[in-house]
């Protein structure tokens, strides 16, 4: 980048995963003047993630630190409606303190140079249709050569809209409850139950923290199946209610799943969206880390492209989509094909596929070619099994 760029000043909304890892990301190619602005009075709350993320990402965004890590697992689990289940041994995740992780975030940020401001942008400005800075509340006003919108979901997506991109079509309503006194048989794998019953249009998830805490969640497409209703059906009647029989319920939170993937333009003149308001989260499991943060490395990288060509306008900033559709295009195609086709099969469906899969012998395969992160490549190793691919082709051909 030439050396001008200590004159370019760079708003960011929201102080979540996004906005501070590409604030980073931003200074590290050389802005010296990039601002965070943040809503709420501290960084990391209200929590809402279940903070499962694979090692290998965090240690590729070089954000690593053991300071936030809880616990290690490397074994996933899959339950059918009828409890079924087969066991993918694979990479290591961790499952990590997401209020000690947006801090860590924070303080590296402002030791580069950054600036936190805790206060709500209201509104963009425009000057000739072009973005040019931000409107706080009380009317203050920020000038910018270029705003950048992480400010996530759970505000409403309010920004976004006034730029005129659209937000992510499909939020579902998640929650989770921190579980002491559990019976925790094993730390090192994480559970993910499927069926109307359990979770309607998602899957509930047994996130082990220790032996005796557990992590528990589940999202709805079902307006009538209240997440926390859903849980506490679970852990009183479902097939692991043995690790609730003493168990309390320590912390509750939730929040909102983007279910639909990436939205349709990401930037106009002036304007980038990174994160979950931008829809980039893995839509079968709605992990946003590893996509926002690719994201977020992709949208440094051509603002500083674009201002060595010298403009923020539209057509300069369009490389930032062609570079992460680039990286993830063709993983959150078919992340969306995967959900599609879950969402259609009836419960005795995802019964027959469990079955088929774990009779099909391929389940060690998957653990050893498989990618939690990039998705396709799993989904490529299960269809390497004929009995697997004609079960699949038999439910799809019922659906049509
Ligand atoms: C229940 C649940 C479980 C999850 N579990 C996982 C998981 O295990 N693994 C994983 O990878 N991902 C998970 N995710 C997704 C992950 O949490 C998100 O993808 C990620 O946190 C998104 O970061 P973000 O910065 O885009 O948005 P956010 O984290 O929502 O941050 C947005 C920030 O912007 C601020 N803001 C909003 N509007 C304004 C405004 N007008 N002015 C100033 N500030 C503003 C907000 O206060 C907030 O701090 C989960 C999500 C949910 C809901």
């Amino acid at each position: 980048m030439n050396s001008s760029s200590a004159l370019d000043k760079i708003v960011i909304i929201g102080g979540g995963f996004a906005g501070l890892f590409t604030g980073i990301n931003l200074i590290e190619k050389g802005f010296d003047k990039v601002i965070v602005f943040e809503e709420h009075k501290t960084i990391g709350e209200p929590r809402h993630c279940a903070g499962l993320v694979s090692e290998k990402a965090l240690k590729m965004f070089n954000l690593y630190e053991d300071d936030f890590v809880i616990n290690t697992v490397s074994r996933a689990r899959f339950f059918s409606p009828a409890g079924i289940d087969f066991e993918i041994e694979g990479e290591k995740a961790i499952v990590i303190d997401r209020v000690l992780f947006d801090r860590f975030l924070a303080e590296k940020f402002e030791s580069l140079g950054g600036r936190i401001v805790y206060k709500r942008v209201d509104r963009p400005c425009f000057i000739n249709d072009t973005v040019k800075g931000v409107y706080l509340d009380g009317d203050e006003y920020c000038e910018a050569d270029l705003v950048v919108d992480c400010e996530g979901v759970h505000s409403g997506c309010r920004i976004l809209p006034m730029t005129g991109l659209s937000p992510p079509e499909t939020l579902l309503h998640a929650t989770q409850f921190d579980i002491e006194n559990a019976f925790v048989d094993d730390v090192s794998h994480v559970e993910l139950h499927f069926g109307r019953e359990v979770a309607p249009g998602f899957f509930l998830w047994l996130i082990p923290l220790d032996e005796k805490n557990v992590r528990i969640g589940v999202a709805s497409s079902d307006i009538y199946k209240r997440p926390p209703d859903l849980l506490w059906k679970f852990m009183k009647h479902g097939i692991r209610r043995d690790m609730f029989t003493i168990a309390n319920v320590k912390y509750r939170f939730g929040g909102l799943i983007v279910a639909s993937g990436p939205i349709g333009k990401t930037y106009t003149s002036g304007f980038l969206a990174v994160g979950d308001v931008a829809g980039q989260v893995k839509p079968t499991t709605g992990g946003g880390i590893f996509t926002g943060g690719i994201c977020s490395i992709a949208a440094a990288q051509a603002i500083a492209w674009a201002h060595d060509y010298g403009e923020y306008s539209e057509k300069t900033l369009s490389k930032y989509e062609m570079l992460w559709r680039h990286i993830l295009g063709r993983e959150f195609k078919y992340m969306l094909l995967a959900r599609k086709f879950l969402l259609k099969m009836r419960d005795h469906e995802i019964d027959e596929l469990f079955k088929a899969i774990r009779d099909s012998g391929i389940c060690d395969r998957v653990g050893r070619k498989g990618d939690m992160d990039l998705q396709f490549r799993t989904f490529m190793e299960f269809i390497r099994s004929p009995r697997v691919t004609l079960k699949i082709l038999k439910i799809m051909l019922r659906r049509q």
